[in-house]
């Protein structure tokens, strides 16, 4: 099969979120499974260079018709880690993707509508013609309005488009012009409910909403996700246009990478380890605790990673640290808020802290930190308010470092309770919690400390039934091909 992917990131040239890592290891997976893949990116200014190789301009000149006009643009090929990538580069006043940054701007819906419409036009005038076309999140609703609305009467009759939603939170809610720039100038057959009309902002046009209407298939990044998004607020106003679309909607896990998420090969840990050589592990924990000052006591270490943002459940992570303090366990958090109210609470309660030998707090991005935490912890605290998939907790799984998480989203079909799940023991591989408040949280995470401290051997094993999951991207992997089979042109 002939995949593209157009997306507007790429792990670890242009990332964010997770986003960004889901289009380079699917691309990476499909590519294994024999399966030809391009990935469509705009070309910004920030990206990580030094990760690309060969670059060169493929398509000197493409003009993409935008507003009453055309927008100069050219294309450029090169490597990402071996992955075949396209990028486009506009030349026009707008400089839409040199501004020192991915996101922010006032106009990134311009800005991602431009890009839609260019991947396509690409597409068009290059004469490549994908059995699959894979677009993700709100900047590339779009792509599939654009193709069945335009390009299908230009040639492109036989693509197909398969959807992925990270995030239900950003929808790329914008007016009619956004409309009127690609060219989508029958206003009134579009700005319809049963189209892009967003379903409470009776003014706005939803490109999330057009990218749903129009795909072949959409999909979310967990099955829990998938029936949260339909059946509660986290489809974010969506809900009804999810149910309408239910026979084509799904979720699919994401998987992550075990050449760079696995504690055998780790080159950033102190001391590699596997289920068969499993106390090595406690190596790492006291690399852990010397590097960051935490005193050798005979205690579990508790730690958080990830973005300190009110998706994760900013006030229980507070909670999480002084429950942790209060029952003889160790924390350790490594995260960072773009947020200047969250981040100025971090930096207070850091600076409260800042004595104790129990705990520490690394406030700012640090992947090389992360590996050592992942690998000198106990266990993970995840209390998360709504997660889509979470990577956290199945790096966290690989590295026999046990999860403590609340029972959402991606969390729910990963980490299955020692106590309470109804699986067979050895499938039960964490501690998990429903209600998101204090006693919820606790409730977790007193079993959890009891365990370690009274039933040691127990605790082990739960360990060793997280280093067995298979969260790689094998099944995923399948299911996506599965999902391309059903829906393309045969
Ligand atoms: P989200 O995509 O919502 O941020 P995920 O759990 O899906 O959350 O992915 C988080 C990823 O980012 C994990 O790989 C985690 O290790 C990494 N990460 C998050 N914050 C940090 C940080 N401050 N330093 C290093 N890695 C981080």
């Amino acid at each position: 099969m002939y995949i593209v992917q157009i997306a507007p990131e790429c792990a670890p040239v242009a990332k964010v979120g997770g986003l960004a890592d889901v289009v380079f290891d699917l691309t990476r997976e499909l590519e294994i499974r024999g399966n030809e893949v391009h990935i469509i990116l705009p070309k910004y200014d920030c990206m990580r260079y030094d990760h690309i190789w060969g670059l060169q301009v493929s398509m000197k000149d493409l003009w993409v018709p935008w507003y009453n006009g055309a927008v100069h643009c050219s294309v450029w090929f090169g490597f990402v880690h071996g992955r075949k990538c396209f990028f486009i580069e506009p030349h026009s006043q707008d400089n839409f993707f040199n501004r020192g940054h991915f996101y922010g701007f006032s106009d990134d819906v311009s800005r991602f509508a431009f890009f839609s419409k260019a991947a396509l036009e690409f597409l068009h005038k290059d004469n490549r013609r994908p059995d699959i076309i894979h677009c993700h999140d709100w900047q590339t609703g779009l792509v599939p309005v654009l193709l069945f609305e335009q390009y299908v009467h230009g040639g492109m009759h036989w693509q197909r488009v398969c959807y992925t939603i990270h995030n239900f939170k950003h929808q790329g809610l914008t007016g009619e012009y956004a409309l009127w720039a690609t060219g989508l100038t029958n206003i009134a057959h579009y700005f319809n409910y049963d189209r892009l009309r967003d379903n409470f902002n009776h003014t706005a046009v939803n490109l999330m909403k057009g990218g749903i209407v129009y795909s072949n298939f959409v999909t979310t990044v967990s099955p829990t996700h998938a029936h949260e998004a339909r059946f509660t607020d986290q489809g974010s106003g969506l809900s009804h246009t999810l149910n309408v679309h239910q026979s084509k909607f799904g979720g699919v896990l994401n998987g992550i990478d075990y050449e760079v998420w696995n504690p055998e090969i780790d080159p950033h840990i102190a001391s590699r380890y596997n289920i068969e050589t499993l106390d090595k592990k406690y190596e790492n924990k006291d690399a852990l605790r010397d590097r960051l000052w935490l005193r050798k006591d005979f205690k579990p270490i508790i730690a958080y990673v990830g973005r300190l943002d009110s998706q994760k459940g900013v006030d229980l992570i507070h909670h999480a640290i002084f429950y942790a303090l209060r029952n003889n366990a160790q924390f350790v958090l490594l995260g960072s808020s773009p947020e200047p109210n969250i981040n100025h609470h971090f930096w207070n309660l850091k600076r409260h802290l800042n004595d104790s030998p129990d705990c520490h707090l690394e406030l700012g991005f640090n992947e090389e930190l992360s590996h050592l935490i992942y690998a000198g912890a106990d266990m993970i605290v995840m209390p998360s308010l709504f997660e889509p998939c979470g990577l956290t907790q199945m790096i966290a799984l690989k590295y026999g470092t046990v999860p403590i998480v609340r029972a959402v989203g991606g969390l729910q079909d990963t980490v299955f309770d020692k106590d309470y799940d109804g699986r067979p023991w050895e499938q039960r591989n964490g501690f998990v919690f429903h209600n998101a408040d204090h006693a919820g949280l606790e409730s977790a995470m007193h079993r959890a400390i009891a365990l370690w401290f009274a039933y040691p051997d127990d605790f082990r094993e739960l360990m060793i039934h997280g280093m067995q999951c298979d969260y790689s991207w094998c099944r995923p992997g399948q299911d996506y091909l599965n999902i391309y089979d059903l829906i393309r042109c045969k």
